[in-house]
């Protein structure tokens, strides 16, 4: 599966890091020394991966970090969003589509990467969009690629233009001119690729944009080039002008290298990625699932979010300070129930945790967080805090006064008995049991 070594580095590298309370500028040092012999091995440019973690560490030294109730989860978010922004942000570039008139789009790139797979591949997505694309095929040295581009146009639903004889620029005219006739909006010429770079071929392209004006030349590279990969789109953009990547195969054994890289070293956006053979394995690049995916968190990084959002650290300073002195009553127990609730519920949070997806979120009793809240609500204000003084009758009425039973404020206050007894065990590492609570 495509980058499983990178996130289990990178997983390995934030396991250390959760091991440690607070982090010291050397834990962070040490971290992002693995954190960029992960990138190397991946495949990483040797300049992104140590600008890239430049950038960790300045962020992850800050004091907001060092001082945070959960360092390691900080780190894990820099990380995320540093990631997010390599590859070019939140927003996922797009193609830019005309409204009205023609878009031409050219695919160029190395034989064997998946141009002609994916000129049908973008046919198809654009005629689920309602429009009318049509493919070109610009490739006359090889008559085996134009049957392939015809038997794939055909898949695709899309018309294929050949014109035998005719060099590719004046092919590529006449085919406009061709669309303009049969009401095709979007024209996507598919090029000829060679094994290696190859200067004329590189000139036919530039001539094909001499004769028509093309608004996007999309690079067509396989992600399991590596850094191979990022040498080619570098290459292209310097002879031809590229406007972006189309990257293949990202369904393949790719240590991620080409994904991490391409943007730094050429300034051009992943645009699209090739997930599979079939010509629906298309998908618009999103730089921050790419990131989530390399970081094999699920939506952790969503969790985190939550959590910082809802999480008051003062409160569970608070929450620990009195638990430290045996002050932890009921009152402290609604508050912390508060505090799940504002990150969506304990469903919501069990079913955002990585390798906790496969469980029904619908089968945790929220109901029970309700229950257990109304009965403490029906207590008096001594009762909160001492709940030991709660006798028989105290009992029936609190059940009465919340609508359960007696049995259901029995079960709370074993309960909360045990977590008593499990705070005079934990006295030693507050901090660490107040994180427990808080979920996270
Ligand atoms: P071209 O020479 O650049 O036009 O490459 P092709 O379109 O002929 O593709 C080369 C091979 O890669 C074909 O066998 C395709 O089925 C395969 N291929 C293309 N894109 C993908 C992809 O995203 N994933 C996988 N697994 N295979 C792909």
């Amino acid at each position: 599966m495509a980058f499983e070594s990178l996130t289990d580095r990178l997983a390995g590298v934030f396991k250390k890091l959760r091991g440690h309370g607070k982090l010291s500028e050397a834990d962070i040092k040490a971290a992002m020394r693995e954190v960029r012999m992960a990138l190397l091995e991946a495949d990483v440019n040797y300049k992104v991966a140590k600008d890239f973690c430049a950038k960790v560490s300045e962020r992850a030294m800050g004091q907001e970090v060092m001082e945070s109730l959960t360092p390691a989860q900080q780190v894990v978010k820099i990380v995320n969003e540093e990631l997010v922004a390599l590859m070019g942000g939140e927003e996922a570039p797009r193609l830019v589509i005309k409204n009205k008139g023609q878009t031409i789009i050219m695919l160029c790139g190395l034989q064997g990467n998946g141009k002609t797979t994916h000129a049908a591949k973008l046919a198809k997505y654009y005629i689920k969009q309602g429009r009318r694309p049509m493919l070109v095929a610009c490739d006359i040295y090889r008559p085996a690629a134009i049957d392939q581009l015809q038997v794939v146009g055909k898949q695709a639903g899309a018309p294929v233009f050949t014109l035998p004889g005719e060099k590719p620029p004046a092919i590529a005219k006449k085919a406009l001119a061709h669309a303009k006739d049969y009401g095709n909006d979007i024209i996507i010429l598919d090029t000829a690729g060679r094994l290696q770079i190859d200067e004329v071929l590189m000139q036919e392209l530039v001539q094909i944009k001499e004769a028509v004006p093309v608004d996007e030349t999309l690079l067509v590279v396989d992600a399991m080039a590596g850094q191979d990969a990022v040498n080619v789109a570098k290459t292209f953009n310097e002879t031809v002008g590229i406007d972006g990547i189309i990257l293949t195969k990202t369904d393949g054994d790719t240590r991620g290298g080409a994904a991490l890289s391409v943007l730094s070293v050429t300034g051009k956006p992943i645009k699209f990625q090739g997930t599979g053979e079939k010509l629906d394995d298309l998908e618009v690049f999103h730089p921050s699932r790419m990131a989530s995916r390399i970081l094999g968190m699920g939506d952790v990084l969503s969790l985190i979010e939550r959590a910082q959002d809802a999480a008051d650290e003062k409160l569970a300073e608070e929450t620990a300070k009195r638990m430290m002195e045996n002050k932890f009553d009921m009152n402290d127990m609604l508050a912390q129930f508060a505090q799940i609730r504002k990150m969506g519920g304990a469903g919501a949070m069990l079913s955002m945790m990585p390798g906790m997806s496969g469980i029904d979120a619908s089968q945790i009793d929220e109901k029970a967080f309700d229950r257990i809240e109304a009965m403490i609500y029906s207590m008096t204000k001594a009762e909160r805090e001492d709940p030991s003084i709660i006798n028989p009758k105290r009992k029936r009425r609190i059940a009465a006064g919340s609508g359960t039973q007696v049995s259901d404020v029995n079960k709370l206050l074993k309960q909360f008995e045990m977590m008593q007894k499990m705070m005079k065990q934990l006295k030693k590492s507050p901090k660490g049991f107040a994180r427990k609570l808080g979920g996270l």
